[in-house]
C-alpha cells in the first residue's frame, strides 16, 4: 500500500545490539504529563497527591492559570502526615469531597501518587475507589502514579491513560482507537484524514469529554500516536483490543506508513489512499526540504529523555539528511517501535537506560552538530559549545502528522540557525 519515496534499508536496527545503561533517569518526574494532559480533558481533575516541591514543579511547568478555573492541584501531605501522625487517607477523600461539592464540571478525577505518596505508602487505589463509588456516576475517580521513582515524564500519560482502561465500558463494535494525547487541532487532521480514507468509527483515548461514550473490546483495533505509551498498550491488549504496528506520524514518511498500516486494516484501496494522501504529502515534503535544510550532512546525538528518540532519529536521518550517533532512549519497547527501528538504518549506536557520565563522555568524544537532551543537561552542554535542543519541547509542541512535518524538521534546524547567526555576528 505504501509508497515511500526511500527505499527501507537492507536491514533496519530491529536487531541491531543495543547498549544497556543502568543509572538514574536524569529526567524530569511523570507529573509533567499533567501540563498537557489538563488542557487535553476537559472535565478532567488531576489532584496530586504530593508535597510542595511537586506544587512549584506543576506551578512553574504550567504557568499560572488566570483565565479558568484550574484543572489540577496539589494536596500537599505535611509534616505530620508523613510522619504517619495524621490519618493521610481520611483526609484526602474529606479534600476530595469538598472539591468535587465546589466543582460540579469534574467529571473525571485523577488522584496523582508522587515520591511523597509512595514513601509513606498512601493507598491511592483504595482511596480512588472508595471516592468512585461515593461519587459515581457523576464522577469516575481513578488513580496514577507520577512520581520519580516510578516514572520519567512522559510515562505519566502512559499511567494516566492505563488508568482509564480497565475502567471503559465494552463493546463489540468494530472501531478504530487513536492512543495518545495530541493537540486539538492536531487530532482533528488525522481524524479527517481517517474520515476521508472512509474509516468511520473512529474514537480517541483520552478523549476529550468523559461523556463521549468511549468503550473497547475485541473488535477494537488501535493505533498508538505516541511511542511512549507501553503501559496503555499492555491494559489495552488485556481487554482484548488488538494494536496495528506502525512507524509514528512524524514527518511525511511516518505519517503515510502510519496511515497505511490503519488503511491496511480497514481495506481502503490503493486509489483512495492515494487521492486523499497525495497533496498533503506534497505539502511536508516542500515544508520538510525548506525546514531542514541547515540540517543535511549534520549529526545528532539523543540522550534518553522522551522516548520519542527512535521515531525522530528516523526523520531525521531519512527525511532530513542528518546522521545519527547515538540514539538513547528511557525505554526501547520494540513491540512499539520495531517498525521505527526497521527505517533506521544500521549505524548508529543504541542505548537504553541512563548512565549520564558515560552517555556525557561519549557525546563530549563525538562532538555531534546537534545534541537532543533534558533541560539539565543542555547548559552546560551549551557552555562546552553543543548546540542543543530540549527533548521536553517535542512533547509540548504539535508535531504530529502531515502540517506539523516542517514545524518538526524546524524545531532542529532552529537551534543550529541561531548558533550561525551568533557566529558570524561574532566573527
Ligand atoms: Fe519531585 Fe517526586 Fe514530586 Fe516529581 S513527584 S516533583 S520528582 S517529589
Amino acid at each position: 500500500m505504501t509508497r515511500l519515496e526511500r527505499n527501507p534499508p537492507a536491514t533496519g536496527c530491529r536487531n541491531a545490539p543495543i547498549l544497556k545503561e543502568r543509572g538514574q533517569h536524569e529526567v524530569f518526574c511523570g507529573l509533567t504529563g499533567i501540563i498537557w494532559l489538563h488542557r487535553k480533558m476537559q472535565d478532567a481533575f488531576f489532584l496530586v497527591v504530593g508535597s510542595r516541591t511537586c506544587a512549584h514543579l506543576l506551578q512553574s511547568a504550567a504557568g499560572v492559570m488566570i483565565f479558568a478555573e484550574p484543572r489540577f492541584g496539589t494536596a500537599i501531605l505535611e509534616e505530620t502526615d508523613l510522619a504517619g501522625l495524621a490519618d493521610a487517607q481520611e483526609e484526602l477523600e474529606r479534600e476530595v469531597d469538598r472539591l468535587l461539592a465546589r466543582r460540579s464540571d469534574i467529571r473525571q478525577l485523577f488522584l496523582v501518587g508522587s515520591c511523597p505518596s509512595e514513601v509513606i505508602k498512601l493507598d491511592l487505589a483504595r482511596a480512588a475507589e472508595r471516592l468512585s463509588a461515593r461519587h459515581a456516576p457523576h464522577v469516575r475517580v481513578l488513580n496514577y502514579s507520577g512520581s520519580g521513582i516510578e516514572t520519567t515524564f512522559t510515562e505519566g500519560e502512559d499511567a494516566c491513560l492505563a488508568s482509564m482502561v480497565p475502567a471503559l465500558p465494552e463493546t463489540a463494535e468494530r472501531q478504530l482507537l487513536l492512543v495518545g494525547a495530541l493537540p486539538d487541532v492536531v487530532e482533528d487532521q488525522a481524524l479527517d484524514l481517517l474520515q476521508k480514507l472512509g474509516i468511520e468509527n473512529v474514537a480517541v483515548l483520552p478523549a476529550r469529554r468523559a461523556d463521549k461514550g468511549l468503550a473497547i473490546g475485541p473488535n477494537t483495533v488501535f493505533a498508538l500516536t505516541q511511542p511512549f505509551l507501553g503501559g496503555t498498550h499492555a491494559a489495552l491488549e488485556r481487554r482484548g483490543a488488538r494494536h496495528v504496528p506502525a512507524p509514528f506520524p512524524f514527518g511525511e514518511e511516518g505519517t503515510t506508513a502510519w496511515l497505511a498500516a490503519v488503511a491496511r486494516e480497514f481495506g481502503v484501496d490503493r486509489a483512495r489512499f492515494d487521492a486523499v494522501t497525495s497533496a498533503p504529502r506534497a505539502r511536508a515534503r516542500r515544508a520538510i526540504r525548506k525546514a531542514a535544510e541547515a540540517l543535511h550532512g549534520k549529526s545528532v546525538f539523543f540522550f534518553p529523555d522522551s522516548q520519542l528518540e527512535i521515531p525522530l532519529a528516523r526523520f531525521l536521518t531519512r527525511e532530513c539528511g542528518m546522521e545519527a550517533i547515538e540514539i538513547g532512549a528511557p525505554y526501547i519497547h520494540k513491540g512499539l517501535v520495531g517498525p521505527d527501528l526497521d527505517l533506521l538504518a544500521p549505524g548508529p549506536t543504541l542505548a537504553e537506560g541512563q548512565d549520564v557520565e558515560r552517555q556525557l563522555d561519549r557525546c563530549r568524544a563525538e562532538s555531534p552538530d546537534l545534541t537532543v537532551c533534558g533541560l539539565g543537561l543542555a547548559n552546560p552542554l551549551e557552555a562546552e559549545g553543543l548546540a542543543t535542543k530540549w527533548a521536553i519541547e517535542l512533547v509540548f509542541t504539535p508535531v504530529h502528522f502531515y502540517e506539523q512535518a516542517g514545524d518538526l524538521a524546524g524545531l532542529f534546524s532552529r537551534p543550529l540557525r541561531r548558533r550561525t547567526a551568533l557566529h558570524l555576528g561574532t566573527g
